[in-house]
C-alpha cells in the first residue's frame, strides 16, 4: 500500500513537472506598458506564471522544460473585444442569416474561435449572436473540447426591434419591464455582458431599464455609436462600453458630446469609460480593394468546410461592389479626427475589430487594428499593446486573473519573432501562443 502511494507521489510529481516550463531569453512586455524587460526569463508551473525575471536575476529551476524565445517579443495573449464568431468574412447578411444558423454551433463559431487563437488571441468578447450556441461553444473551449480563446460572450443583441429574419440574435424590448425580463433572461443564461444596438429608438423609460437590470446582475453593458443621440442617451442611462467611430461621413463628433464624454471620465467612482473605436475594417477598406490578394490567404479557411469556403470566396469576389461598404471612403478621412477626440476626451480604448463582417478575417483583424493604431492613429505601441491585454481584462473584470504577464496569472502568453515594439505589424505572424500553460502555436 505504502510503495503504491509513494509511487503515486512520484508519479504525480514528474506529471507536474513535466507541466513546468521557462521561457527564456526573449524581449517581454508586460501588458500594463511599463518599459520592456530585456532577456527575459518567465517561469510557468501549470496553467499560471509563477516568477518573472532575467537571465541574470532568475535561475531556471531543474525540471523545467525550457522554450527559447531569444530574439523575440514576448507579450500577453491578445484580446479582441469586438468579434463576431458566427460570420466570417462573407459579403450578405441577409444570405448569410437564412443559410449557416444550422451550423452556427458545431462548425462556423469553433472554426472562428480557432483562428482566432491561432492568430494570438486568447480572449475575445463577441457582441450579439444566438444565445444557446453563444453559450455552448463558450463552455466547450472552457472545457477544453476545441481550440479557442478564453471567450466572454453577450448572447442577442438588445434593441428596439429586430430586422426581420434576425430575431435569433435580436431581441426586440416592448415597454420597460420586458426589458428587464430580456435581460434577467440572458443573465440567468450565463452571458458575459449586454450588447444594445439601436437604443435611441427606444424609449429612455426601457433603455435604463435595461441598463440597470445589467447592473444589478452584475453585466456591463456594452452599446453602439453610430449615431449621436446613441451616444447621448447611452452616456445618460450609464452604457460602460461603446462601440465603433461612430457618426457615418460626419467630420467630428459634436462638442456636446465630447464634453457629455469628458464629464464622464472625470468621475472617477464610475471607473473608466472604454471604447471600441473598431477602426482597422474601415481604414483598410480601400486597401482591400486595390490589393485583393490579401483576401486570398488561406489563414481564414481553417477548419472550415470547402463548401462554405467557396461560397465567402465568391461572395467577395468584387470587393470595391459590396453595398456594406460604399459610405467607407467618405467616412475614412473623418476617423483620425474622431479617434483623437475620443482619446483626448479621456476615454479608455479599447482593442476589437468587428471581425467577421464582409472580408474581415478573424485570422486577421487583430494585428490589422493594433497596425492601424500605431502607424496611423499615432498610438504609441506599449500603450496600443495595454488596450489589447491589460484593460480588456479590467474591463471583463478577470484583471487579478489575466491580461498582463505578472505571477499568479494564467498563462496566456505569445511571442513573436522581432520588435513588435518597433514594427507592430509582425503581430500578422504570431510564432508561439500558449493558453492557460499549454502551448497551442508552436514555434516554427
Ligand atoms: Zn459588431
Amino acid at each position: 500500500m505504502k510503495r503504491i502511494s509513494i509511487l503515486l507521489f512520484l508519479l504525480s510529481a514528474f506529471l507536474i513537472q513535466g507541466q513546468n516550463k521557462a521561457l527564456v531569453g526573449g524581449t517581454l512586455i508586460d501588458g500594463f506598458g511599463n518599459d520592456p524587460i530585456r532577456n527575459s526569463v518567465i517561469l510557468i508551473e501549470g496553467d499560471k506564471i509563477t516568477k518573472v525575471g532575467t537571465t541574470s536575476t532568475l535561475e531556471v529551476p531543474q525540471g523545467f522544460e525550457v522554450i527559447s524565445t531569444e530574439g523575440m517579443s514576448v507579450l500577453p495573449g491578445l484580446w479582441d473585444m469586438h468579434v463576431h464568431l458566427m460570420i466570417n468574412g462573407h459579403s450578405d447578411y441577409g444570405y448569410w442569416d437564412k443559410t449557416y444558423p444550422p451550423l452556427f454551433e458545431k462548425v462556423i463559431m469553433p472554426s472562428s474561435a480557432h483562428q482566432l487563437l491561432m492568430a494570438g488571441v486568447t480572449s475575445a468578447r463577441d457582441l450579439g449572436a444566438p444565445l444557446e450556441p453563444s453559450i455552448n461553444v463558450r463552455d466547450a473551449i472552457n472545457q477544453g473540447r476545441i481550440p479557442g480563446p478564453t471567450m466572454y460572450m453577450s448572447g442577442p443583441f438588445i434593441q428596439k426591434k429586430p430586422y426581420p429574419g434576425t430575431e435569433d440574435f435580436r431581441w426586440g424590448v416592448n415597454g420597460a419591464k420586458d426589458a428587464r425580463e430580456k435581460v434577467k433572461k440572458l443573465a440567468k443564461a450565463g452571458v458575459d455582458c449586454i450588447k444594445l444596438i439601436d437604443q435611441d429608438e427606444m424609449t429612455f423609460e426601457e433603455l435604463a431599464a435595461v441598463v440597470d437590470e445589467a447592473h444589478k446582475n452584475n453585466l456591463k453593458v456594452v452599446a453602439h455609436s453610430h449615431r449621436p443621440e446613441e451616444i447621448r442617451l447611452g452616456l445618460k442611462a450609464g452604457v460602460d462600453n461603446f462601440e465603433h467611430t461612430g457618426l457615418s461621413s460626419a467630420p467630428r463628433y459634436p462638442d456636446d458630446i465630447i464634453k457629455m464624454i469628458a464629464e464622464r471620465t472625470g468621475q472617477m467612482n464610475l471607473g473608466p469609460l472604454f471604447w471600441t473605436p473598431t477602426i482597422e475594417g474601415l481604414y483598410n477598406y480601400d486597401y482591400v480593394v486595390s490589393n485583393p490578394e490579401m483576401l486570398d490567404n488561406d489563414s481564414w479557411h481553417l477548419d472550415l468546410p470547402d463548401s462554405v469556403i467557396t461560397d465567402i470566396e465568391q461572395s467577395i469576389q468584387h470587393p470595391g461592389q459590396l453595398p456594406y461598404f460604399q459610405l467607407t471612403p467618405s467616412r475614412k478621412p473623418t476617423l483620425k479626427t474622431k479617434f483623437t477626440q475620443l482619446r483626448e476626451a479621456g476615454v479608455v480604448m479599447l482593442i476589437g475589430t468587428d471581425s467577421g463582417i464582409p472580408m474581415k478575417f478573424h485570422s486577421q483583424s487583430t494585428w490589422n487594428e493594433l497596425d492601424i493604431w500605431v502607424r496611423v492613429m499615432g498610438v504609441k505601441p506599449l500603450e496600443a499593446i495595454k488596450s489589447a491585454t491589460y484593460w480588456p481584462s479590467v474591463f471583463m473584470g478577470v484583471d487579478h486573473e489575466v491580461g498582463t504577464i505578472t505571477p499568479g496569472k494564467k498563462a496566456d502568453i505569445i511571442a513573436v519573432k522581432g520588435d513588435v515594439l518597433r514594427y507592430i505589424s509582425l503581430l500578422q505572424d504570431v510564432d508561439m501562443v500558449m493558453k492557460h500553460g499549454k502551448v497551442v502555436k508552436n514555434l516554427k
